[in-house]
């Protein structure tokens, strides 16, 4: 039972800080390995409803009366654990996820460095005095919403919650987690580990099961005054429209279609490896996956010939032996990205990766695949994949790659390489995304930097101070004093 280590008993959900076994349970898959992991609770509207009543009881408790430097402490205290514990999390999340070892670890790591950035955060949140009519003084409270529901995919469960969790608990908010019954191993996890930090009962109550059971639960439950969900656009429009009947605010970060433009100034050598990686890095199931390589034509040939023989070495494989692609999340997954291959059966596939012998048949593997020449309207250059996949769409010039950068419904992520700071400026500027790269694309992922997105990637920003603002609202005191 690959939780023991965690302290935490088979299927069970966390609520009000006890280890509660599920009354049905739903078996766990390898993706590497088609084997049986483990079982997991199956929660569904009563667990919900338990869990956003304790946390209302933690927030009228212990929780609640902490102040914002008692919070940061846990936090930190938090994030000391975790990095104590990293290898057991990179293990638990490459088996669960089939998350190549290397990215596991970083997602670890990464989910530390939220705890320690939000643990200093904790006290540095203030309001403002608003000059006002005479005989008055004016301030404003950041107060927490109050209790937050908290739903996310199987992508990058422990980047997720380190970034949406860790903020609402930063501002005293209590919250109601459901993972993706995909991957949630490290979300009951980390709930064990909060505890051993201090985190009070209640504070972080963790529901395992699925999206139209649990999920809708949480999604309409009127005791939760914030929503933050990070999946497929379809969900997140289902998700916005159960907030609105009880007018609670969303954050909402619905995955994209993201660009790199390389001009023909470009360094191309520090590109290539960009270009690459963020389209195949955890199997190109990240929201952020840059799936569109726009190139300028004059370099276009060159390009395609070095992303051809990078592709020859992509290796695909069991996330355990560490390859730098490994397999889809689930069966269902694979034949949603296969689907999408067929449509492109009018396109030239120019190189794909390669199967290790150790990618088992029962695993969920697909090879990269790059397709060259592609039109900017094709579905392929417009939809989310969310699969290894990359397009090559050649531009003519600046006005050609804004337009066909900006021609889809989304707007996540971008990048541009270039050496010209006029046009690194311009582009900056026009293209819609909530993140823009300039010779480089990601920036290493940052815990600092907002992130969001426009369009049909959603709205709100995580990350960095400005998720602290999301999770709380501001309260105005005007006293009159004369
Ligand atoms: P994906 O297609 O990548 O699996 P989803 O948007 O389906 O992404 O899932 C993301 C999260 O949303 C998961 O935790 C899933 O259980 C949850 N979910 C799915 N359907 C619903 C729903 N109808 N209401 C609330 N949550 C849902």
């Amino acid at each position: 039972m690959p939780l023991e280590a965690f302290g935490i008993p088979a299927a069970c959900h966390l609520i009000g800080g006890v280890w509660t076994p599920g009354s049905r349970c739903l078996p766990l898959h390898d993706p590497s390995t088609g084997a049986l992991l483990t079982h997991i609770a199956l929660g569904g509207a009563a667990e919900i409803d338990r869990a956003v009543q304790a946390a209302h009881a933690a927030r009228a408790g212990d929780w609640g009366r902490m102040t914002a430097l008692e919070r940061g402490r846990i936090l930190t205290r938090l994030g000391q654990l975790i990095l104590t514990r990293t290898e057991e999390l990179a293990q638990l999340e490459a088996r669960d996820v089939g998350k190549p070892l290397t990215q596991a670890r970083a997602d670890a790591v990464a989910l530390a460095r939220y705890m320690e950035f939000y643990g200093g955060a904790a006290d540095k949140i203030t309001g403002e005095t608003i000059p006002y009519l005479e005989g008055y003084t004016v301030y404003t409270l950041r107060e927490p919403q109050g209790v937050t529901g908290h739903i996310i995919p199987w992508n990058y469960p422990m980047q997720i919650i380190g970034r949406s969790v860790g903020a609402a608990l930063t501002m005293g908010n209590a919250c109601v987690l459901k993972p993706a019954e995909e991957a949630c191993l490290t979300a009951l996890a980390f709930a064990a580990l909060a505890q051993e930090a201090g985190l009070p009962a209640g504070a972080l109550n963790v529901v395992t099961g699925l999206g139209a059971e649990a999920g809708a639960a949480l999604a309409g439950h009127p005791g939760i005054q914030h929503l933050s969900f990070t999946g497929s656009v379809g969900v997140g429009v289902l998700i916005q429209t159960a907030a609105a009947q009880n007018v609670v605010p969303v954050t909402l970060e619905l995955g994209g279609k993201s660009p790199q433009i390389v001009f023909d100034d470009a360094d191309l050598d520090r590109a290539l490896p960009f270009l690459v990686n963020a389209g195949i890095q955890n199997a190109g199931q990240t929201c952020s996956a840059s799936s569109r390589i726009l190139v300028q034509r004059g370099i276009y040939d060159e390009v395609r010939k070095r992303m051809v023989a990078a592709y020859g070495a992509l290796t695909v494989g069991p996330a355990l032996s560490d390859p730098r692609v490994g397999p889809l999340i689930s069966a269902r997954q694979k034949d949603i990205v296969q689907g999408f291959l067929a449509k492109g059966a009018d396109l030239t596939i120019a190189a794909q990766g390669v199967l290790t012998p150790e990618a088992s048949a029962l695993g969920h593997y697909m090879r990269p695949t790059l397709f060259a020449e592609v039109p900017s309207d094709h579905c392929l250059a417009q939809q989310e994949i969310f699969g290894p996949v990359q397009v090559l769409i050649a531009f003519d010039d600046e006005a050609d790659a804004l337009r066909i950068a900006n021609s889809t419904d989304y707007g996540l992520v971008a990048s541009v390489w270039t050496r010209d700071g006029g046009r690194q400026m311009r582009l900056t500027k026009a293209l819609h995304a909530g993140q823009v790269f300039v010779n480089n694309y990601g920036a290493g992922g940052g815990v600092e930097l907002p992130f969001g997105g426009v369009g049909k990637s959603g709205h709100g920003r995580e990350k960095g101070f400005e998720a602290l603002y999301g999770f709380s609202q501001l309260k105005t005191v005007a006293t009159w004093h004369g």
